[in-house]
């Protein structure tokens, strides 16, 4: 009988919506009998719904935000049948799967993404609009984590100079903080650095990523502390990296990763050092070549390293044991160095994930011991999913190939120097879109309008080019759907260029081996999001859902104030 109770439920406020647009008469042959079952429902459970609503009413003691990076939605389904009981199917299995979420926006990259998840927005409102880009303001490229008004704590090198100070709007982390009066903690763990800074936004006590080569270290940055605290200090000095340099082979016989092309094939690129891209691969022998320590980044063990970080960090911090709400943040890296590495269709890659589920097991084992089963939310999502190998894809007879940005910058700087007889009227072109130069045009009177025109005009002429949109359009037209809608909200008026050239599907250009991501098409888009624990219901839908839907969600289930640009909504049926 409770099922039935939390059925109604589940309904009810959905049926609300879509009365709303609907006939009068309709209203009531829908609405009489629900409110009769509901009442009904009401009766029969008057003892399950007092117990239930009290639990839910107690806030978790502790969010885990768990992002996978580069991980595409189907690799759920994928590797399903190769995941055990306590990784991913426990999350699917007694939590609630969004199986038809997605990112609204492009590029679908890494610091976008991050920021994307945790802000609730897009870089239209965030910033964060691609890893690097050119800032018009400071004419040169940007990284979006880099900051250097601050210094490395816990090592020397530069790898530590970073915060999130481009992030314009808050996080849910942020929000957590302000609303607990500082006192509930934020902790951002990743073997990347804006994996780590964005999620754990502007307040949190800390943010800390990976430094491979010769030190193998876990750093920060004077924007939180002074010093590493001990137990991240222990941390570094128990060898722990340093154990993982060792053969990374096959979990289980590769004889059954069905689920992947031939180990030995001509889409991979492999590591320097060794000849083929075949397994096993010894990190003792290959890491002088690879980076040092910077090896363990494209191997599962660069993920098991963060587990080991992340739960010395519920140790070290206490987080999880008192009544303000904490936020830890856990981003699973190797996965993106390994799909950039091997490509999607790799051995590689499904036993990247196959370990991935070990680890999840593994941190949820150890939330349930240290926090509590039912007292802690996780939710886990990626930060944009892959495109399939072109050349693979190509060799299957569906639309791909490669494609030379180069070539195209160089072709467009031509068309423009002799159609305007000037060259210093583009300032820069990256990440597909042209940066003017206003102070050019200015200048010589050149209308911005009509340049953005000739450019938009002439690319679309370009081989593989598909589709071209410029400042003007977006600033002045409201794009809902399709690929308009993405890059109008993956533009910001501030900081984005003035024309933005979109490539044919599966066009990348890229190396011909490996795998990338970027675009708004549904391999790139399509992401996983799995909400578990406290206040969630078991569930699932394949209503579409946005990657921003995340922190409103959050926030609603924490009843505090949403992160301050959010244009997501909250996922109600979520929520228990
Ligand atoms: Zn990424
Ligand atoms: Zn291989
Ligand atoms: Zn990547």
């Amino acid at each position: 009988m409770a099922r039935v109770f939390n059925f109604s439920l589940i309904f009810f406020p959905r049926e609300l919506v879509l009365l709303s647009k609907e006939t009068n008469t309709f209203m009531l042959r829908r609405l009489l009998p629900l409110v009769f079952s509901i009442f009904l429902a009401i009766q029969t459970n008057a003892q399950v719904n007092l117990t239930q609503t009290q639990n839910s009413q107690a806030k978790p003691k502790l969010v885990v935000g768990v992002v996978i990076d580069q991980m595409r939605y189907d690799y759920l389904s994928r590797f399903g049948d190769k995941f055990g009981e306590g990784g991913f199917n426990r999350l699917i299995n007694d939590g609630y799967d969004c199986q038809n979420n997605h990112y609204n926006y492009i590029p679908t990259y890494t610091g976008p993404g991050h920021a994307s998840i945790f802000t609730g927005t897009t870089p239209a409102n965030h910033g964060i609009i691609s890893n690097n880009w050119y800032n018009k303001f400071e004419k040169k490229q940007v990284y979006c984590a880099e900051d250097s008004t601050v210094a490395s704590v816990g090592t020397t090198d530069a790898a530590g100079k970073m915060s999130p100070h481009r992030m314009k709007t808050t996080t849910i982390t942020d929000q957590n903080r302000v609303h607990t009066q500082m006192r509930g903690k934020t902790i951002g763990v990743s073997l990347k650095d804006r994996g780590a800074i964005l999620p754990a936004g502007h307040t949190a006590n800390a943010a800390y990523w990976f430094h491979g080569r010769d030190e193998g270290r876990w750093i920060t940055s004077t924007y939180y502390m002074k010093e590493l605290p001990k137990w991240v200090q222990d941390f570094n000095a128990s060898a722990k990296a340093k154990s993982y340099i060792r053969p990374w082979d096959t979990y289980a016989d590769i004889k059954t990763y069905t689920e992947s092309g031939p180990d030995l094939n001509d889409f991979e690129e492999g590591f320097n050092g060794k000849e083929k891209a075949t397994f096993p691969y010894d990190l003792a022998k290959l890491n002088k070549r690879n980076g040092g320590y910077d090896i363990l980044k494209s191997t599962p063990f660069g993920n098991s390293l963060t587990t080991d970080f992340a739960l010395a960090a519920i140790d070290g911090e206490q987080l999880g044991t008192d009544a303000d709400t904490d936020f830890l943040t856990v981003s699973y890296s190797a996965t993106d160095y390994v799909g950039h590495n091997f490509g999607v269709n790799s051995k590689e890659v499904e036993d990247t994930y196959i370990r991935l589920d070990l680890e999840l097991k593994k941190l949820l084992e150890a939330l349930d011991a240290k926090v509590g089963r039912g007292n802690y939310t996780l939710f886990l999502t990626a930060d944009h999913g892959a495109v399939n190998v072109p050349g693979y894809l190509s060799s299957l007879k569906i639309p791909a190939g490669y494609f030379d940005s180069g070539a195209l910058s160089t072709a467009i700087r031509e068309f423009v120097a002799s159609k305007y007889n000037r060259d210093d009227l583009i300032e820069d072109i990256s990440n597909y879109q042209v940066f003017f130069s206003y102070t050019a045009l200015t200048a010589n009177n050149i209308n911005e309008e009509q340049l953005e025109k000739d450019i938009a005009n002439f690319v679309l002429q370009y081989d593989h080019v598909d589709k071209v949109f410029t400042r003007t359009q977006l600033q002045e037209t409201d794009y809902e759907y399709g690929t308009a809608a993405l890059v109008q909200k993956g533009f910001n008026q501030k900081r984005s260029g003035d024309v933005f050239i979109v490539l044919d599907p599966a066009y990348i250009s890229y190396s011909a081996k490996g795998s990338t991501h970027g675009t708004a098409l549904s391999y790139d888009t399509h992401a996983p999001l799995l909400f578990y624990g406290n206040g969630i219901k078991a569930g699932k839908t394949y209503t579409e859902t946005y990657v921003t839907d995340i922190a409103p969600t959050i926030a609603a289930l924490l009843n505090i104030e949403f992160p301050n640009g959010t244009t997501g909504k909250v996922l109600t049926q979520v929520l228990q």
